[in-house]
């Protein structure tokens, strides 16, 4: 079984988490608060704007710059997609003006306790107060994490959600302005387009014959 570490416990990070339990690998989500989704229970003035009902053209035409790269993205996993994903899984949701999606509570703290526990109905590892340093990298393809403690976590793959510089005091302190490097972004998570505009530190360690390297400092 391939393990996945899956570094941020926002959104992206639990999406994605869930995504590796359930196409059959061991993942382990890192986050380095104490709970998920500190940014997700702000959003929306606390309401959490989960989603929003406009077509896949309007919704682009409402991305500030150039949205259309996410035509691609929207069409594999549809505004309705995120709702069905959600209602499925227990959580009662409403439309508002502007065709604005909101849990029917009012508040963000339900959706982020309903990503906690289909999480752990999925069976994913999730790990608090853990904190990525770097990624280790051999040949090209990431080995594993280095958590701030030092300690070398392998794993087959690595997914980094780690957000953006946005309220750096939910935890999201996003990447900083390092070198880029293909190589670290295909290590990491095997598609390099995935990680269009974020950045990377590729630091090259020798370590007896292998070719070992660490991107560093990502969050
Ligand atoms: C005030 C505000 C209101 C918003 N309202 C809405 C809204 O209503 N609807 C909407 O759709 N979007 C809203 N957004 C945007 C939304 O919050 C973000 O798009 C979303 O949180 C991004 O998710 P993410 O998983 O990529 O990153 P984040 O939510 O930022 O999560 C990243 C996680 O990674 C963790 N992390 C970072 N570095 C490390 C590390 N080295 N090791 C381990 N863990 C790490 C962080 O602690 C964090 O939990 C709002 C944003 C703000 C600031």
């Amino acid at each position: 079984m391939k393990r996945i570490i899956v570094i941020g416990g926002g959104p992206a990070g639990t999406m994605a988490a869930l995504m590796a339990a359930e196409a059959g690998a061991e993942a382990a989500l890192w986050e380095r608060n104490n709970n998920l989704g500190k940014k997700l229970t702000i959003t929306g003035k606390g309401r959490c704007n989960i989603t929003n009902l406009a077509d896949i053209g309007d919704l682009v035409k409402n991305i500030p710059g150039n949205g259309a790269f996410l035509y691609g993205a929207f069409s594999r996993f549809s505004a309705e997609d995120t709702c069905n994903f959600f209602t499925s899984r227990g959580l009662s949701l409403k439309t508002e003006r502007g065709r604005r999606v909101f849990p029917c509570s009012d508040d963000a703290h339900e959706v982020v306790d309903t990503l906690g526990r289909v999480l752990e109905r999925a069976g994913v590892e999730v790990k608090y107060h853990m904190r990525a340093k770097r990624l280790c990298l051999r040949q090209g393809k990431a080995c594993g994490v280095y958590a701030y403690s030092g300690e070398l976590h392998p794993a087959d793959a690595v997914i980094v959600a780690t957000g953006g510089v946005t309220y750096p005091a939910t935890g999201s302190t996003g990447g900083r302005a390092y070198d880029h490097s293909a190589a670290a972004f295909v290590g990491a998570i095997g598609n390099p387009g995935n990680l269009a505009g974020r950045s990377f530190r590729i630091i090259v360690e020798k370590r007896g014959n292998a070719n070992l390297r660490s991107c560093q400092d990502f969050g």
